[in-house]
């Protein structure tokens, strides 16, 4: 008889089969992504509020041979589970340090940063920082212009070993943006120990603004703190006009959104 009680379920349980037999297909079909070069790194652009672009945040996509183009939420969550998220990361930081090191003989686009997000499995890796560095080296790029994007949960996981890291990149001078800000549990102690650069506020603060007041108080709150802190401050999900307008009277003056672009492949930007 099976002592694992787990593997009797799912054997007796056609739905539950289905499901791992799905998940070993796509985890399959994303090893084979990986080494078959089906990864797009697509660009949305971060304007100020002078419509002058200051950066670019880069999300990954698939170029899947049959179903078409994957968003990261249908591949992101299975990939951190298998780990696969880490050679993943590896290539997007590597396609982002790339293109870093084209825009630098362009010379509208060289003071151009790119963000990339970083996973928790990611940042655990016991070799992250060496990781890094050595993309920048191998690549040429100016690590000032890469910016790690980090969520609050993520950085919840394992404070020491999360600051610790950043410290160590910081003294190689890439930046770091706090991701959807606002939606974790970070206390304010967090914020002043963290090597940050950026906060980025999170689109359902933006999503409410000029609808709910308390949206628009929570958005001056952020500035006023990260202003404190000498942190930079960016909003996501920037949709209309009104959006920018309220956020540019309570001092947000960085922006991404579809009011100024989708995620496009880079011909595109
Ligand atoms: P995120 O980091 O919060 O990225 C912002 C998401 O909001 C992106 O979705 C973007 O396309 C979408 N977005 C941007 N502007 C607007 C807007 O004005 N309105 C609306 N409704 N949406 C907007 P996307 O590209 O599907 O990415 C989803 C999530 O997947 C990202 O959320 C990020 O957590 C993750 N992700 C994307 N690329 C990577 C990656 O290279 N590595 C890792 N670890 N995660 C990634
Ligand atoms: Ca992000
Ligand atoms: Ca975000
Ligand atoms: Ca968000």
């Amino acid at each position: 008889a099976k002592e694992d009680g787990r593997n009797t379920v799912r054997f007796f349980n056609p739905e539950m089969q289905q499901g791992v037999l799905e998940r070993l297909a796509l985890e399959k079909s994303l090893r084979i992504a990986l080494q078959e070069g089906q990864l797009r790194l697509f660009y949305q652009p971060q304007v100020d509020h002078q419509g002058r672009i200051t950066g670019v945040e880069g999300l990954v996509r698939w170029q899947h041979p049959q179903r078409g183009l994957v968003p990261p939420g249908e591949f992101i969550p299975l990939a951190e589970e298998t780990g696969l998220i880490v050679p993943m990361g590896q290539w997007v930081l590597q396609a982002a340090c790339e293109q870093l090191v084209r825009w630098a003989q362009v010379p509208e686009r060289r003071d151009w940063c790119i963000a990339v997000n970083i996973s928790g499995r990611q940042l655990r890796q016991p070799d992250f920082v060496a990781q890094v560095v050595q993309v920048l080296a191998q690549t040429g790029a100016a690590p000032e212009l890469l910016k790690l994007e980090l969520t609050e949960t993520l950085l919840l996981e394992n404070p020491q070993d999360a600051i610790q890291k950043m410290a160590a990149l910081q003294k190689y001078r890439v930046r770091f943006s706090l991701d959807d800000f606002g939606t974790g549990y970070s206390s304010l102690a967090y914020l002043r120990d963290l090597p940050l650069s950026q906060l980025k506020i999170d689109k359902s603060f933006v999503n409410n603004l000029g609808q709910d007041d308390r949206a628009t108080a929570i958005v001056r709150t952020i500035v006023t703190m990260a202003n404190n802190l000498g942190l930079d401050v960016i909003a996501e999900g920037v949709e209309t006009a009104e959006q920018q307008q309220a956020l540019s009277a309570n001092g947000c003056l960085i922006y991404q959104g579809y009011l100024f672009g989708k995620p496009v492949p880079i011909e595109e930007l």
